[in-house]
């Protein structure tokens, strides 16, 4: 893990009080990493509590105009699209910034960081070349994220990500296409298309849908 880390990076790791170099200047005049992105802008249960809230929508109509499914690792997932013929991302707009800069997804806060997934939680990496500016300053991670209780953040994210892997493995010993389909699209119901309540909280809803799914795959360590 370490050595290919070492190859696409400046061979650190950074954790969420860690300074590092990626402030450029409020990417002005750059929108390089909104365009060309294909299905990797990845949406979790966050961010699309986020989108609901932000634009006061619920998934289903996301999902007709701005967002998009595809399958990774058997599981169906959420990313926001990119439009058809210029390839820029939907919430892009004619001056080229972010239409949705208060409530852009995860994925679009961490850039051109990386995340990676260890037994102490969640750390960061500097993708090398990733970002076009030159003269980078540095800032905190925990302020590059920008995200409010950056502690619950980073446990919501490993504990999204230990579900996936999990639900991955799980559909390893599915017996039948059938049995794989209704654990993908029990994952997209569960945490997608079920509305969230959002004037309340996320991270309490989360785990509540958290502990329901875990019961309904028989997985460990309900939290
Ligand atoms: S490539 Fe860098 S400067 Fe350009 S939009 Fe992305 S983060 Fe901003
Ligand atoms: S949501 Fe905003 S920051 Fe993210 S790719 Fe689209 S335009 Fe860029």
């Amino acid at each position: 893990m370490l050595q290919d880390i070492n190859e696409i990076s400046d061979g650190k790791i950074y954790g969420l009080h860690d300074m590092v170099r990626v402030s450029c200047n409020d990417c002005e005049g750059c929108h390089a990493c909104c365009e060309q992105m294909g299905t990797t802008v990845l949406l979790d249960p966050l961010d699309v509590f986020r989108l609901t809230k932000g634009l006061g929508k619920t998934f289903q109509e996301l999902m007709a105009g701005t967002v998009e499914l595809h399958v990774e690792d058997g599981l169906v997932v959420p990313n926001l699209k990119m439009a058809e013929g210029t390839e820029r991302c939907v919430f892009l707009n004619k001056e080229g910034r972010c239409s949705i800069h208060a409530f852009r997804p995860g994925i679009c806060r961490l850039f051109p960081l990386g995340r990676i997934y260890g037994e102490d939680g969640v750390s960061y990496f500097l993708q090398n070349g990733a970002c076009r500016k030159e003269n980078r300053s540095k800032v905190k991670v925990v302020k590059w994220l920008d995200t409010k209780e950056p502690k619950a953040y980073q446990k919501f994210l490993a504990d999204w990500h230990s579900l996936k892997k999990e639900l991955i493995q799980y559909l390893d010993t599915a017996q039948g296409e059938q049995a794989a389909k209704t654990v993908a699209m029990f994952l997209l119901n569960q945490f997608f298309v079920k509305p969230y309540d959002t004037d309340s909280d996320f991270y309490p809803q989360f785990y509540e849908r958290l502990r329901e799914a875990k019961g309904a795959f028989g997985l460990a360590g309900v939290p």
